[in-house]
């Protein structure tokens, strides 16, 4: 028996994996702070995962384009990616090649990717998948906060706390076991849909604001004009812990609540009342989540969520707070190791010559070989196989035609390239256009360590062996690497060896891992980061002072702007994507365990009555979704709580059932977030179904 953690989202609840009928492993909750024993469908099914029948035992390699993926040895896979990488660099330049990675990776394996692509590529063009789930809060929190911690507490402060907003965040379906968290306290929660959070808060006495999608932020404004105009903002912590109300108040001082209404939909009523709730608690929270990070304004959104929370005076006191909540499994450690395109280990900015100094001090390699910031992930996505573009793609842990905004395009630029090596257990979608397939072992086959949502870095333990034929990422990346001419002790194919030199990059660095060693990790000890080498971990953040120079919060001086795109009589619907209780983002693992795939098995678009009347559908019917960039089939869903405007797809379905077909690929200017919440859509049935 070994107790480890899920192998899906950011609670990373804690769970047993034990041998189960006929032998096969199988998960059972284990008692830990974020989950108290609980689990969700999808983790009590996870084990099934590692003995799916598809499992990949040995490399795929296609010789040419038209031919068909045909079984090779790892030397003869390996030689074929070096060649074809040093080819291509010596042709076209470092830049030719590009890495993508995920933020499900552990700790050790988001750090050696992005050494990898820095040191043994020489590249520039790196980025991940987490750029699409929590770029905007990590954004918005640098901004405001001067560090990116997405929750600054522990889960359990949260226990306590009278009133919650949740915007944009539906954890009763994505995160079940954080509802125990929230038991006590009223909840507010900011969706379009009738969520099952947003139902549950109706339940227990509590409030469901249902902003049209795209104007969350006109409500944070609303919110926080309401919470002024009736004297209930914290004059004092203003003036002695934070910068910028002024400017912040120049953009909210229009926003009176019945403004506010006519623009979101929320009644001035609630606004006032939300605001009135909120800013009386005892102990309140504002957290955010997806629904309102997945925007061209993302950033800015949760700006204005983290400036009411400021205006309040919630963070950085114990018993109130703002954070987000983290998505992906390891979305908060993988975006502080180096795998984003602008930034180094520690959460160091790329850009930062000290920072270079450092992490190129622990590389053994001269500063000056580090390349600066590459494209963000749709950028470099959609830059595949076009003029100046990477000709060759190494995708770790990802699986972006599925989960990538307008993802036929996407399709198109990966098919363009000269060479996709794809390292993944199954043949997921993106390894199936793959030319070579490198099998890898999955969570529960290999040790390493994750960050969850609150920052808290966790051992997960191997509890099995891998099947033969199976490699771990780091040995993929050290037979590469070697192959590409470096040394093989740079990069360590054991996770302890990579987590020592990874404490040293980030030591110094905002997020500080240089005291998380095996023995503190051992010992249960809760390493909250910052977490120094001699030092106290850090359970809260921001008491005595921010991470400002100056140790204030920043205010953000923000104002709403419509969503990129517009509904008009061609497309006259808005969809919203999310997610379901029971599959995790492209599928790729959940859709292969029999029972979640059995109880969700088809895409579907929940749809008002009287909208789907007007489009000549009923329950059950297939319909085809049509937007600017594509269309997709899913199954009607009627609900009679759902706006009439609006259409909701999970996004975890793919080929001609992605929603992702539908999304915009417009950008946050400063996340570089796509805007998965907003596209123009028309519905009509299907018409070969
Ligand atoms: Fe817990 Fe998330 Fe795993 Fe469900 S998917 S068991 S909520 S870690």
């Amino acid at each position: 028996m070994t107790t480890t953690h899920c192998p899906y989202c950011a609670l990373q609840c804690a769970m047993r994996l034990e041998p189960g009928p006929g032998g096969a492993l199988a998960a059972r909750p284990a008692d830990f702070p974020t989950n108290r024993g609980g689990l969700c469908r999808k983790g009590w099914t996870s084990a099934e995962v590692l003995t799916v029948p598809d499992r990949l035992t040995t490399p795929l390699l296609r010789e040419n384009r038209g031919a068909d993926l045909e079984p090779v040895d790892w030397d003869t896979a390996l030689d074929h990616v070096a060649d074809r990488l040093r080819g291509l660099r010596e042709s076209f330049g470092a830049d030719s090649v590009s890495v993508f990675g995920s933020g499900g990776l552990t700790n050790e394996k988001s750090y050696l990717l992005g050494k990898f692509a820095r040191v043994a590529l020489g590249t520039s063009r790196i980025d991940y998948n987490g750029r699409f789930c929590m770029s905007s809060a990590a954004a918005a929190g640098n901004r405001a906060f001067g560090l990116d911690r997405g929750m600054p507490f522990p889960v359990t402060d949260l226990d306590e706390a009278e009133v919650i907003v949740l915007a944009g965040a539906n954890p009763a379906e994505t995160m079940p076991p954080l509802m125990g968290h929230l038991s006590a306290a009223r909840l507010i929660v900011v969706d379009p849909r009738r969520s099952a959070t947003a139902a549950e808060a109706l339940r227990r006495g509590g409030m469901h604001l249902a902003p049209r999608p795209g104007t969350d932020l006109a409500l944070a404004l609303g919110l926080l004009h309401a919470a002024r105009l009736e004297g209930l903002l914290d004059a004092d912590y203003i003036t002695e812990r934070t910068n910028g109300f002024a400017q912040a108040w120049r953009h909210a001082a229009a926003w009176w609540p019945e403004r506010a209404e006519h623009v979101t939909g929320v009644p001035a009523t609630d606004i006032r009342a939300a605001a009135r709730a909120l800013a009386t608690a005892t102990g309140a929270y504002v957290l955010t989540g997806r629904g309102v990070e997945q925007h061209a304004k993302g950033t800015d959104t949760t700006s204005a969520w983290i400036n009411l929370a400021l205006a309040l005076g919630l963070p950085g006191r114990p018993g109130s707070g703002y954070g987000c909540i983290t998505g992906q499994g390891n979305g908060q450690g993988g975006r502080e190791h180096g795998q984003k395109a602008d930034q180094l280990p520690g959460y160091r900015r790329i850009d930062d010559p000290a920072a270079r100094e450092h992490v190129a001090a622990v590389w053994g390699v001269d500063p000056a070989t580090i390349p600066g910031p590459g494209p963000s992930a749709f950028e470099l996505l959609d830059s595949l196989g076009r003029g100046d573009g990477p000709r060759a793609m190494l995708l770790f842990g990802s699986n972006p035609v599925v989960s990538a905004p307008d993802a036929r395009r996407v399709r198109e630029r990966m098919a363009a390239l000269d060479l996709l090596v794809v390292a993944d257990f199954v043949l997921s979608e993106s390894a199936a256009m793959a030319d070579v397939v490198l099998p890898v072992a999955q969570w529960a086959e290999e040790s390493g360590t994750m960050t969850n949502l609150e920052g808290r870095v966790l051992r997960r333990r191997k509890a099995a062996e891998p099947p033969a034929g199976v490699r771990t990422d780091l040995e993929v990346l050290n037979g590469l690497a070697v192959r590409l001419g470096q040394p093989p002790a740079r990069f360590p194919t054991e996770p302890d060896d990579a987590l020592a030199e990874l404490r040293a990059a980030s030591a110094g660095g905002a997020a500080d891992y240089s005291g998380v060693t095996p023995e503190r990790l051992a010992s249960g000890e809760a390493l909250y980061w910052p977490a120094p080498a001699g030092g106290p971990a850090t359970p809260r953040m921001f008491l005595d002072a921010f991470a400002h120079p100056d140790g204030r919060a920043r205010f953000a001086a923000v104002e709403h702007r419509a969503a990129a795109e517009d509904t008009d009589p061609e497309f006259p619907l808005v969809a919203t994507t999310g997610r379901l209780m029971g599959h995790y983002q492209s599928g790729a693992q959940t859709r292969r365990v029999t029972e979640l795939a059995d109880a969700e098995p088809d895409a579907y678009v929940e749809v008002h009555p009287d909208t789907a009347a007007c489009c000549g559908l009923a329950e059950g019917d297939w319909a085809q979704v049509t937007s600017r960039r594509g269309a997709t089939a899913a199954r009607v869903r009627l609900r009679s709580d759902a706006r009439l405007d609006t259409v909701f797809l999970p996004f975890h379905y793919a080929g001609e059932q992605a929603a992702n077909n539908l999304t915009n690929p417009a950008l946050d200017p400063t996340s570089r977030m796509p805007e998965f919440k907003v596209s123009a859509v028309r519905l009509r049935p299907h018409a070969t179904r």
